[in-house]
């Protein structure tokens, strides 16, 4: 049997968990491609992710037709998450294995609204309150 690149798509990731239903998120938006969510250690309030559906590792492995799909998502998210948090900017993060501060081994792009002089929270930092979350995620889907 042909062996696996060190770099396979490992689809017990806990992102594929997600879009299997097998564990809960605090969805924000949904559409036949690509899934977002509040990120459970947000690094500012409104902090939020947007996966495809479609299993890639990171943007190194990625189909560029998903790519595609998943941009002008990515580009929707921000300007709600932008308003709803009457954010004076926004991060678009993305990292690519764990040299580059990949955690989790599925293509998700991190939104996070910045307000002037805030600093940010650590990456992977403390778990939010759910209940928190779930407000959060209702602001940004109202100014979606
Ligand atoms: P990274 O792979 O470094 O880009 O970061 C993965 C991100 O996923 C981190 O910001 C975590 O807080 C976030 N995260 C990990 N598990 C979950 C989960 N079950 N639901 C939502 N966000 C998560």
């Amino acid at each position: 049997m042909r062996e696996q690149p060190v770099t396979a798509y490992d689809d017990n990731n806990i992102f594929a968990k997600i879009l299997r239903g097998e564990i809960p998120c605090v969805k924000v938006y949904e559409d036949d491609h690509t899934l977002a969510f509040m990120d459970v250690m947000p690094q500012a309030p409104g902090h939020l992710l947007v996966i495809p559906k479609t299993g890639s590792r990171n943007i190194l492995d990625a189909d560029p037709d998903v790519l595609a799909k998943t941009i002008p998502v990515v580009q929707k998210l921000a300007v709600a998450a932008k308003e709803a948090f009457d954010a004076d900017g926004i991060y678009v993060a993305q990292f690519n294995e764990p040299a580059a501060g990949q955690t989790v081994f599925h293509l998700h792009f991190h939104i996070v609204p910045r307000k002037d002089g805030e600093p940010l929270k650590p990456h992977s930092g403390a778990m939010a309150d759910v209940e928190m979350l779930k407000a959060h995620a209702e602001k940004i889907k109202q100014a979606l």
